[in-house]
């Protein structure tokens, strides 16, 4: 995965409980540096994804599958010309 701008890591908490964030390039994820949360937070195309939702518990290493379905969220973007 690409470097992350420490100046970002810089400004990034964790949304769980505020905390710093440590990269963990091997595992591409953003992990809470507070032992008692330590959610694990995935970087998909450089961008971290702070949502709880999307964090992986600690304790619980899921299994590491390719990131060749990195580009799944391109389609969500609408054109929007419409006014009302
Ligand atoms: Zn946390």
């Amino acid at each position: 995965m690409t470097q992350l701008n420490e100046a970002l890591l810089g400004i990034l908490a964790c949304p769980n409980c505020r905390s710093s964030l440590v990269v963990d390039y091997e595992a591409s994820e953003l992990v809470c540096a507070k032992p008692e949360c330590g959610l694990a937070y995935p970087v998909r195309d450089s961008i971290p994804i702070l949502l709880v939702d999307e964090a992986r518990a600690p304790g619980h290493r899921r299994v590491e599958v390719s990131s060749d379905t990195a580009d799944e969220d391109v389609t969500h973007v609408v054109a929007r010309d419409e006014d009302e």
